[in-house]
């Protein structure tokens, strides 16, 4: 792209127009985290460590009023307010929620939401992603050769370095984890469950160190939500991309879960968080027929108070430090 006089006016043009709607437009963001753990291996980076969690919620105290991330919009239509609205959520009920995140919560008054795989809760397995981050990632010795065809997952490989003490076999193992689990992700169930465990057998892993990486148990979770600075929402029930499925089977993972929720609390679900943020205009209208008032999805945005209230935009934290989160913050906020 050439630099243009009148290229150049147009994109000062729109710096000056989002800087103005940002200081004169009320508008918030809806943070997203997953776990508040320091594995040895986070291929998505969606870890962050107690320390940092501590410090983002303590920046986020001062910088926002934060709120339910169901309150967000009603917030930012009541008028002008004097800091941005924030709400914290997370994703797929790990088990560290309870024990690493809900203290800190409590501690600077922060309201969030987790939402559940409903399918999972109560599963003494890992997640699948986190069996195959362990199984690829953290090996401390791969086959240098494989062949493997089983249930929908196809993989091979021979004379491959995947020496975890180079960068070259690093890198491999990157590469492989990625292909593994696009193959994975778009199986169903049954058929991921046998792959995986296929798998876990031809490669030797050794998964008794992985105990507490899981999803909670309904005790948990009760756990979870007493005391009210904690609630849940529905994550479906078996985290499938939905707009993969066939409308039957996208219409289960909806209902179903609100079924299976309600079980649990009592209570019909109103929150849901779509998984891997995927979605068409069908999973979106069969939320909304489900009963669900708000969805969020991981579209990174700004919410703005004519957001749409059922795919909420989210921005992904990462393991920054205090310091760092205040700087993104702001100039997520401001710039
Ligand atoms: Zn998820």
């Amino acid at each position: 792209v050439k630099l243009t006089p009148r290229l150049t006016a147009q994109l000062a043009r729109e710096w000056l127009a989002r800087k103005w709607r940002r200081r004169t437009v009320p508008h918030g963001v809806i943070l997203m985290y997953h776990r508040v753990a320091r594995p040895s291996a986070d291929p998505w980076k969606i870890c962050v460590s107690p320390a940092n969690f501590a410090g983002h919620m303590q920046e986020l105290r001062e910088m926002a009023e934060v709120a339910p991330v169901q309150d967000v919009l009603q917030s930012l239509r009541s008028g002008r307010r004097a800091k941005p609205v924030a709400a914290v959520t997370f994703d797929d009920a790990y088990l560290d929620n309870l024990t690493d995140a809900k203290p800190v919560l409590e501690r600077y008054g922060v309201p969030a939401t987790v939402f559940v795989p409903t399918g999972w809760v109560g599963s003494t397995r890992p997640i699948w992603w986190d069996h195959l981050t362990h199984a690829v990632l953290e090996a401390p010795k791969l086959p240098r050769m494989l062949n493997l065809d089983v249930a929908g997952l196809r993989i091979a490989w021979r004379d491959l370095d995947l020496d975890a003490g180079t960068r070259g076999g690093r890198r491999a193992r990157q590469r492989l984890y990625r292909e593994i689990w696009s193959q994975l992700r778009v199986l169903n169930d049954v058929d991921r469950e046998a792959a995986l465990d296929r798998l876990l057998e031809v490669l030797g892993t050794d998964d008794t160190t992985m105990r507490d990486v899981r999803v909670m148990s309904a005790d948990e979770l009760r756990a979870l939500t007493d005391g009210g600075v904690v609630q849940i929402g529905s994550h479906s029930v078996t985290h499938p991309s939905l707009p993969n499925l066939p409308s039957e089977a996208k219409a289960w993972q909806i209902e179903q879960s609100a079924k299976q929720f309600c079980e649990l609390t009592g209570q019909r679900p109103s929150l849901f968080a779509y998984p891997y943020g995927d979605l068409d205009q069908e999973s979106v209208d069969l939320v909304r027929a489900s009963g669900y008032t708000t969805a969020c999805s991981i579209r990174e945005d700004l919410v703005w108070e004519d957001a749409d209230p059922f795919t909420l935009p989210r921005l992904a934290v990462g393991d920054w430090t205090p310091a760092e989160f205040r700087i993104r913050m702001r100039h997520y906020w401001f710039a």
